[in-house]
């Protein structure tokens, strides 16, 4: 490592350290807003943002910015984890050196004032053992609750990451995760996973005849009222602009086929009521069952076969896909 990195390295250990004592001090909790906050304080380099200690709120778009930021904070405090247990170990080593000459001495003189002061040496070595252990214990206490904090809330931007601000769905990029997962048990378990995609008839219509906002709120409503038919082991994605996937682990197509004509009659009878007006919507539906040599992408595509097939049916429709039998 090069004299100049070095010393950024030191730099930025020193002010992570002196944060996290300052946090402490200030009665704060170690949240990554307060952490953040209290370290660009410290360092003097100027934040994006002008968030303030005390403010709680902070727009997704500031949150990302953060996490970045964040993982380089994370990244300086285990510096401080590796330098105070490596300064702890040093500590050490010289006390306890200290203490074993003073032992082979004290066994080597019979002389009472020698005995009293290497006595008095060998007492106050082990106070300052003591000392040691104790301050980097509650330094070591005080990073691991730091660390954890972040952590936790590392994982709340990777679950917000997976979920569609408009319907509270989870989006595609979730999707794409899940589902590679939930084609792999299948196939391992040798159990039955479906999947549907469901599109919205005529959205467009809807949207110019009652407003894009109108539109919006459809989607939400849809969404709700999906997860309303759903059981707790189904999960409904946004695929994309009017359109879902839903993923039901454990059900034969039939039992996909009537979750959907269930969906579709409770959407027909009970329309949204938006601005005194009522929106009345359907979907159209394309069922497809995991075979053993399905992929995800492979059985996303028989699905969507079964969809194309149910609007040029006439929509309003769940159709399931007619691929070729698997030969297993
Ligand atoms: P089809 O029955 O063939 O599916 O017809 P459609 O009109 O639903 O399909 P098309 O693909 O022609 O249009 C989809 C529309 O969905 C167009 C787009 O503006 C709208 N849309 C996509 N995402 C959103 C959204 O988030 N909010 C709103 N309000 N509209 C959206
Ligand atoms: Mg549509
Ligand atoms: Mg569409």
């Amino acid at each position: 490592m090069s004299d100049k990195l070095k010393q950024t390295k030191i730099q930025a250990t020193q002010t992570a350290r002196q944060a996290l004592h300052l946090l402490t001090e200030r009665g704060l909790p170690p949240t990554p807003e307060n952490y953040t906050a209290i370290y660009h304080e410290i360092s003097g380099k100027p934040r994006k943002s002008s968030q303030s200690v005390e403010e709680k709120q902070i727009p997704p778009e500031q949150k990302l910015e953060n996490d970045r930021e964040l993982i380089t904070l994370i990244l300086s405090l285990i510096s401080t984890l590796t330098e105070s247990t490596g300064t702890l170990a040093q500590n050490l080593g010289v006390q306890n050196k200290s203490i074993a000459t003073s032992v082979s001495a004290l066994e080597q003189t019979e002389e009472k004032q020698e005995i009293l002061s290497l006595l008095q040496i060998i007492s106050s070595t082990a106070n300052s053992i003591q000392h040691s252990v104790e301050s980097t214990s509650n330094e070591l206490a005080n990073t691991r609750i730091a660390l954890e904090t972040m952590r936790t809330e590392l994982q709340n931007t990777r679950e917000q990451m997976m979920l569609d601000p408009l319907t509270g769905a989870r989006n595609r990029f979730g999707m794409d995760i899940t589902l590679g997962q939930e084609v792999a048990r299948a196939r391992r378990g040798n159990s039955s996973l479906t999947i549907a995609l469901l599109d919205l008839d005529h959205f467009k219509n809807i949207n110019d005849t009652h407003g894009h906002d109108a539109g919006d709120q459809l989607l939400l409503y849809f969404t709700q009222l999906s997860k309303s038919v759903l059981r707790e082991s189904d999960i409904l994605f946004r695929y994309g602009g009017e359109e879902f996937l839903v993923l039901l682990p454990d059900t034969e197509l039939n039992g996909a086929v009537f979750m959907l004509e269930r969906l579709k009659h409770m959407l027909q009878k009970s329309p949204l009521h938006y601005q005194q007006q009522k929106i009345s919507a359907t979907f159209s539906a394309g069922v497809a069952g995991v075979k053993p040599s399905d992929s995800a992408a492979s059985l996303l595509q028989r699905a969507d076969r079964a969809l194309y097939s149910a609007k040029s049916h006439g929509r309003n429709r769940v159709e399931i896909e007619a691929g070729p039998t698997d030969p297993q």
